[in-house]
């Protein structure tokens, strides 16, 4: 075992200064990604800041009529929010898609955002892997690549980001709220918070080093049916293959995100005027520039007919 050290966080913004001068720390709330890794050998932090106790595990309303959801609420809690449930049922959907009962009801809604990819190569140490050791190489690349990505790879990774919490808040245009070190607070958007591979593929995000998210907040409600639907290759505690969230109003206008298919939840706004149109027409302006590899070009054609499955289920 590698030793390390270990704290109790006093308040978010002391946390992130503690992660910023102390060289090797993370942070830790529900564990149920860093303690695998750490077990692995593959997270070797020299100082574990627990957060706890912060107390950023409510959800609140937020005076311009959305949600406001704590950085350490646990998925469970979240999907089972009745607000949340009436108002946002796409992320009650992706959140109930996810691992087992188990494992979200220990997983933060910080965490879900910041999970590593679940690449087999990442978690074999003797695998050469960029994400892992930067400039060693990519072994999915001409290797076993069925779950890996089909559109904003590069020649350094080819890994998907797992989560499908993230999928629903990309479709829902939430944003995510932190404090930096110095106790500055920025929001990002979440379709900005986390990156393409390009030649950095170890940089997931655009988070500085200590930066901690405090909360995700929703914007008002969008109406419309609201649906996930995650396909993989077994019922359950599996990841994406290819996952949709949809919003479909009733004049067939809406919004559409897929997971399972790039580095980060994939959303194309302009892609949206053709959902009256039908998935075909969506899928092919959402997936343009997809570049497969040999074995996972059925994703493409997966991408469509979930969508098109979705989009019936919407409009019956
Ligand atoms: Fe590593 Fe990414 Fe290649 Fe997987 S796809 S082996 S995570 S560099």
């Amino acid at each position: 075992m590698i030793a390390f050290s270990y704290d109790r966080a006093q308040s978010p913004a002391e946390a992130a200064a503690t992660a910023l001068r102390t060289a090797g720390a993370k942070f830790i709330a529900g564990g149920t990604n860093l303690l695998d890794l750490m077990k692995l050998g593959i997270e070797t932090p020299t100082h574990l800041i627990d957060l706890n106790g912060l107390g950023l595990d409510r959800v609140e309303a937020t005076p311009e009529g959305g949600l406001r959801i704590g950085a350490l609420v646990r998925n469970t809690d979240l999907a089972a929010d009745p607000r949340v449930r009436r108002d946002y049922g796409v992320l009650s959907r992706a959140l109930l898609a996810g691992a087992s009962g188990q494992l979200r009801n220990m997983a933060t809604t910080a965490g879900n955002l910041l999970q590593r990819t679940r690449c087999p190569y990442f978690y074999d140490t003797n695998q050469a892997c960029n994400k892992r050791t930067p400039g060693s190489g990519c072994s999915a690349i001409g290797g076993f690549s069925r779950q890996h990505a089909v559109i904003g790879v590069s020649n350094a990774c080819i890994a998907t980001h797992p989560s499908d919490m993230a999928v629903a808040m990309r479709v829902l245009d939430a944003t995510v709220a932190t404090v930096r070190p110095d106790g500055s607070a920025r929001v990002i958007p979440i379709a900005d918070l986390h990156r393409l591979p390009g030649n950095t593929p170890h940089i997931e995000t655009v988070l500085e080093r200590g930066e901690l998210i405090t909360s995700v907040t929703l914007p008002k409600p969008a109406g419309g049916m609201q649906l996930y639907r995650k396909v993989r290759d077994r019922a359950s505690y599996a990841f994406a293959l290819v996952s949709v969230a949809a919003i479909v109003q009733r004049d067939g206008t809406g919004r559409v995100a897929l997971g399972g298919v790039a580095h980060k939840p994939w959303r194309v706004e302009a892609a949206e005027a053709d959902m009256p149109r039908g998935a075909k027409a969506v899928t092919q302006r959402l997936l343009a520039e997809a570049t497969p590899t040999h074995e996972n070009a059925f994703k493409v054609t997966l991408a469509e007919r979930t969508l098109s499955s979705v989009l019936t289920q919407a409009k019956g």
